[in-house]
This record gives C-alpha cells, sequence and structure tokens, in this order.
C-alpha cells in the first residue's frame, strides 16, 4: 500500500507535492476546491504540470476529493445543476492534476426517501458523465449513514454503479471510519467483510482508501474521525486492517484530525509501525 494524507492545496499544487513528501506520504489526497463551496478554479495547466513532474520523482499517488456539500441525490433541480457543474470542473483538475479519481460521497436523500435518492444519483451522475467525458474516475465513497446519507452497505455502492449508463468510470473509495460507524464491519471480523467485498466485486473496483478512527462506536451512523488507534476502531483494529493485506498497491490516506499538517508525519510514522510490528 501507499500510505500517505490529506494535503492542502492552498498554496499551490506542486507545493502540496513537496509538502507530502516531506511528511514522508507515498500518496495525498486534495481538494480540487473549498470544501465547502461549488465555486472554484481550474487548475493551472503549467503548475499541474509541474506537480505532476514532482509527483512522478518522488513516487507519489494523488487521489482527488470533490467538496462536502456536493449531494448527488438533491431534489432541488437549480442544485443538481449547480452540482453536476462544480462536479465537471473537480473531475477535469482531478485529471490535470494526475490524480487516481476524484472522491465523491455517496448522496443524501433529504427526506425523499431511500429509493427516490438512488434513482436520483443515476440520473446526476448519468448527467454529469454525459458533461464530463475526460479519463478520471469518478470514486463513490462510502458513508457513515449520518442524517440521510445513503451508502453505508457496499451492495448499495455496487448498485448505484450497476445502474448508470457507462458503470466502468465509477470505482470506489473506502473510508475506514464510515464503514465502523455505519456498523457494517467489526475489526475482529476483517477478513470475513473483505472476502465478503471481493465476492461482491467492490474490492476489485477500490481505487483509494480513507484510513481513520472513528470517535464514535460501532453502528452509532456518526461520521467523525479519531486519531489512528485513539479512536472505537483502536490499535489492534487498525493494526489489523493493515496488516490483512486488503489495501495492497492501494493509496491509503488519512483524514484524522489534526490542528497541522505537520502533524501527519508522525501519524503516518505510526501507522507504518503497526504494519511492521509483530501481531
Ligand atoms: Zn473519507
Ligand atoms: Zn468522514
Amino acid at each position: 500500500m501507499k500510505l500517505g494524507c490529506h494535503i492542502s492545496i492552498s498554496k499551490g499544487f506542486p507545493q502540496a507535492v513537496e509538502n507530502a513528501h516531506k511528511l514522508g506520504c507515498e500518496s495525498f489526497q486534495f481538494f480540487t476546491k473549498n470544501p465547502r463551496a461549488f465555486q472554484g478554479k481550474a487548475a493551472d495547466p503549467e503548475a499541474a504540470a509541474r506537480g505532476r513532474a514532482l509527483m512522478a520523482e518522488y513516487g507519489l499517488v494523488a487521489v482527488a476529493h470533490a467538496p462536502y456539500i456536493t449531494n448527488l441525490s438533491t431534489p432541488d433541480p437549480e442544485l443538481q445543476a449547480i452540482s453536476i457543474a462544480s462536479l465537471k470542473q473537480d473531475l477535469e483538475n482531478a485529471e490535470a492534476f494526475g490524480a487516481v479519481g476524484c472522491v465523491c460521497h455517496m448522496g443524501k436523500h433529504v427526506g425523499e426517501g431511500e429509493a427516490y435518492g438512488m434513482s436520483r444519483m443515476v440520473e446526476t451522475i448519468n448527467r454529469l458523465l454525459e458533461a464530463y467525458t475526460g479519463p478520471c474516475l469518478l470514486l463513490l465513497e462510502n458513508t457513515a449513514g449520518q442524517g440521510s446519507e445513503l451508502g453505508t452497505h457496499l451492495e448499495q455502492l455496487m448498485e448505484v454503479r450497476s445502474r448508470v449508463e457507462q458503470p466502468k468510470r465509477i470505482a470506489f473509495c473506502f473510508d475506514t471510519c464510515h464503514a465502523f460507524a455505519a456498523g457494517v464491519y467489526l475489526p475482529e471480523e476483517w477478513e470475513a467483510f473483505v472476502a465478503h467485498a471481493r465476492e461482491i466485486g467492490y474490492w476489485e473496483l477500490l481505487k483509494a482508501v480513507h484510513l481513520n478512527d472513528s470517535k464514535f462506536e460501532h453502528g452509532s451512523r456518526k461520521d467523525r474521525h479519531a486519531n489512528l488507534g485513539k479512536g472505537f476502531i483502536g490499535e489492534a483494529g487498525i493494526a489489523a486492517l493493515l496488516r490483512s493485506g486488503a489495501f495492497d498497491g492501494l493509496p491509503v490516506v488519512l483524514e484524522t484530525p489534526v490542528k497541522d499538517e505537520a502533524e501527519y508525519g508522525p501519524e503516518i510514522a505510526y501507522a507504518r509501525s503497526l504494519l511492521q510490528r509483530d501481531a
């Protein structure tokens, strides 16, 4: 696996690549734009090329993430149009920056019911992939099931993919905190969970992992990340996930709470130590 963390691109993409490298990352995630806004800037081609050259030099893999406010299931036609335009730009930026894909959370049905939320998500994705025709993959992320969030279970993510017009352009990002909080797996049953995920064809479509501990207990449906080993997944749980081999070949990025990006350095080192320590 390629361990890394979320990195700010507020000082430009090439600087983000430098910062990731300095922290000991082998992969990193960045927001395509301000995570709480729909409007953003298109990637500067010159900065993108410089950043990509640095990534190649350092052997870094990048994962893009769309703004949190994007709701693929929004019933509001105006908001849906804005979301599609916004996500089109996210995919374009992710492509320009050479990311393996652009992560977007599963939709929220906001009271319209699950069936509606699913159909609406399929429709939004169809329109998005008509508007954006480039090679960047849309990576759907599993959720904790907070509020009206869809996509706690892998089956539901697979269903969305099977229902869209261009399924080959959809792959997945797995968040360890979200799935735990959603009550989808227990660390002590991790191997069986991964075996099931392989069986339904989910695991082979996995392009990125978010490695987070959970501030709330199993099944709480609360999306609050904790630092590795400090939450309800715990040190033994995180170690079991890391050592299972399930993440082989994948970018595995931390989105744990930090006051300063520099704190990720020791936390990535800690993850590596869990991987190497004898069970
Ligand atoms: Zn995540
Ligand atoms: Zn989260």
